[in-house]
């Protein structure tokens, strides 16, 4: 494990940085989060900027039409586009942070020509349809069934919580294709394409006020057997696969992002006198701790994955606990810095500390993070 960067690295780090000081000022600006469409516009449209730039699927391996950098590159690479504070992945998460590595590392040469690369250009959103309304936490009590007709699945079932699913191309689909086996081991990752007849996509507001997420409705879709990612009945094996990029990566530049809003909240407790409450600046001092502890994480966890072909490994379950935590802990003391500010929509931070309270729910609650670690790192007896 080593924790320092080369100068080759650093030299990456300058030539990106500078990169982002000249694309950055002339960008539109966001759209509102009501408007999924022109949301989806804007970050492909950033998307497509960065693979013109060559900083699209950096880790990603070149015969799946990455970079093949470093995972140590690809952090540098978080950290100077959340630093900089470049456009978030937004509906491009899902493609670029677990289906895309997922397919990456358990699809097919012809699955990978096909979709990968129209993610990294900025050309196709994803979206995951795993969780139902009786399986969640639960993920493996999924019952949307599949059964074989010709070449094809056919799908019948139904989804929720599926983020940006109503601007999706294509869904990595949890589907049971075995009913009579061990829960566990009648489950196929199927790759759904959303235009296919059948499907239908209900949006749901959130507390924050954006459709995010919808329900979606399957009513014998099919899907052709050639957009099975792994073998029939080992779709529990790759879901683990998708999870670990899920929890071990996806949420790794939001660190940097809040690192930076900390410094804010302590500027406007400056300006408003708040920063005068000495328990207010303990907190500050010690969320300050906090993310920069998350940071060190993530670089042992890098570290660590670089030994295991990039695949992140449990302790992806220990960051992901402290970081959804962390995040609360700073919107609530930004809304304490605010004050009846913080209960006017339009300002900002609002709306984050809203959803901010989501994270302890998506990607696997933190109870069953915590379950996790005491399992797999501790070694604690399972308590189910
Ligand atoms: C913002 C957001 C975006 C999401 N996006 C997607 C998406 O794109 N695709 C998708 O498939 N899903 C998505 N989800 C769903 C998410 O993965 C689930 O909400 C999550 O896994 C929890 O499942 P559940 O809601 O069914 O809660 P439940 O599983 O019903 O859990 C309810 C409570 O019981 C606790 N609990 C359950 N089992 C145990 C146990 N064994 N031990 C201890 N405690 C337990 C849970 O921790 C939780 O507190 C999203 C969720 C959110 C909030």
């Amino acid at each position: 494990m080593d924790l320092t960067y080369t100068p080759e690295e650093e030299e990456f780090r300058a030539r990106l940085r500078a990169w982002l000081a000249g694309v950055l000022p002339a960008l539109p600006p966001k759209p509102s989060p009501d408007d999924w469409p022109a949301r989806r516009a804007y970050d492909l449209g950033w998307q497509r900027r960065l693979y013109d730039a060559g900083y699209a699927g950096l880790h990603w391996p070149v015969d799946a039409g990455g970079r093949g950098a470093t995972p140590t590159q690809h952090l540098i690479y978080l950290e100077e586009t959340e630093k900089a504070g470049a456009p978030y992945v937004g509906a491009n998460f899902v493609g670029l942070l677990h289906a895309g590595p997922t397919i990456a590392s358990e699809g097919s040469a012809e699955q990978r020509a096909r979709w990968l690369p129209p993610v990294l250009r900025g050309e196709e959103v994803w979206c995951q349809g795993f969780s139902e309304p009786g399986a969640g936490s639960d993920l493996a009590a999924l019952r949307t069934r599949a059964w074989r007709d010709g070449d094809d699945y056919v799908v019948s079932g139904s989804k929720i919580w599926t983020s940006h699913a109503e601007v999706a191309d294509w869904c990595e689909l949890l589907v049971r294709t075995d009913p009579g086996a061990r829960k566990h081991r009648g489950i196929t990752w199927l790759a759904m394409p959303m235009d296919a007849p059948g499907i239908t996509v209900r949006p749901l507001r959130t507390l924050a006020g954006s459709t995010e997420f919808a329900e979606v409705f399957l009513d014998e879709v099919r899907v052709p057997v050639a957009n099975r990612v792994g073998a029939e009945n080992d779709g529990w094996r790759v879901t683990m696969v998708t999870l670990s990029y899920e929890r071990g990566t996806a949420f790794v530049g939001e660190v940097v992002a809040c690192r930076r809003v900390l410094a804010e909240v302590a500027r406007e407790a400056r300006k408003n006198g708040r920063w005068d409450d000495v328990v207010l600046r303990r907190r500050l001092g010690r969320l300050n701790a906090e993310f920069r502890a998350l940071w060190r994480l993530t670089q042992w966890n890098v570290s660590e994955a670089q030994g295991t072909g990039g695949v992140p490994g449990v302790g992806g379950s220990v960051f992901k606990l402290g970081y959804s935590h962390a995040r609360q802990e700073l919107f609530d003391a930004a809304a304490e810095v605010l004050g009846p500010e913080a209960l006017d929509l339009g300002r900002e931070w609002t709306l984050d500390r809203l959803s901010s309270l989501s994270y302890t729910i998506a990607a696997g609650t933190s109870q069953i993070q915590r379950n996790i670690v005491a399992e797999r790192i501790l070694g604690l007896p399972r308590g189910r």
